[in-house]
């Protein structure tokens, strides 16, 4: 149990990131269910919150507005004084169906806008409040189709499902792991990512491939594991659904 540990999740209100939230909340942690449409996030967080002993509080929260993360971390800050650890959950993966030949710069962008500039964002406000605590974690949430590896085997099946936006926001995103990792390591920051592996969300609803038959409660496993670290758990790692035992 993590009690009296305070977590934020960006993009909390569905999908796997409300599983993230649902999770850490069971762990005993107080959770901030980030959400950029107040409604949306409002209404998950009066949902979960109908499960007895779970305590989810609303942060409005749009990851491409620093306007609202800089208020939502204020107020955190306000309330608990301090963060333990923070899930960069939120992503989109427009335009499944566009070739690489096709993608312009414009809709790398918007993706780039949520899945890299917004973890960016985010982060560096979240780093101070990160700094008072014991055992501070970042968690990216991040996926298969951005390792460069799998991206350098023509046979690997992540590459024939490789979209040019979506899998280099993630590639970009294991680099932005890395570095904070090493970089925060003195601050005693642990910065990990996670593959939740294929669950069939909102996200991919379009997308020209099988989305797999993993609940999004499966999907967060693997963040929420990374997310309750101990002090003395690893930094700078990728760790997939099929990884678990070194998580
Ligand atoms: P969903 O589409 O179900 O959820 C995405 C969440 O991100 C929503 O809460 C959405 O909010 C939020 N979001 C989008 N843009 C913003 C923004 N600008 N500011 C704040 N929140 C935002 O997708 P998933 O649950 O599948 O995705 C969660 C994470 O998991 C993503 O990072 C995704 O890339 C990653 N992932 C998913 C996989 C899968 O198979 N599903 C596989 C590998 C990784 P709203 O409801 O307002 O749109």
């Amino acid at each position: 149990m993590n009690a009296n540990e305070t977590a934020l999740v960006t993009g909390g209100n569905k999908g796997i990131g409300r599983a993230i939230v649902h999770a850490l909340a069971r762990r005993g942690l107080v959770v901030y269910l980030g959400a950029r449409s107040p409604e949306r996030g409002r209404s998950a967080v009066e949902e979960l919150r109908r499960e007895p002993g779970l305590d989810v509080r609303f942060a409005h929260l749009d990851v491409t507005d620093p306007r609202t993360v800089e208020t939502a971390v204020k107020a955190i800050e306000a309330d608990t004084g301090r963060l333990d650890v923070l899930v960069n959950n939120a992503g989109i993966a427009a335009g499944w169906d566009v070739g690489a030949a096709d993608v312009t710069a414009a809709h790398l962008r918007e993706v780039y806008e949520v899945n890299v500039f917004g973890v960016v964002t985010v982060t560096s406000a979240c780093v101070p409040l990160l700094r008072r605590s014991g055992n501070p974690r970042i968690v990216n949430v991040s996926g298969g189709p951005g390792s460069l590896t799998f991206l350098s085997d023509p046979d690997h099946p992540l590459t024939a499902r490789a979209s040019l936006a979506y899998s280099s926001s993630k590639a970009a995103l294991n680099a932005l792991t890395l570095i904070y990792a090493d970089a925060l390591r003195a601050d005693g920051i642990k910065v990990n990512a996670a593959g939740p592996g294929l669950v069939p969300t909102d996200q991919n609803a379009a997308a020209p491939f099988p989305r797999g038959d993993r609940t999004a409660a499966d999907g967060a496993v693997v963040p929420s594991l990374l997310a309750t670290i101990p002090a003395d758990g690893p930094t700078g790692v990728f760790r997939g659904p099929d990884s678990l035992d070194d998580v």
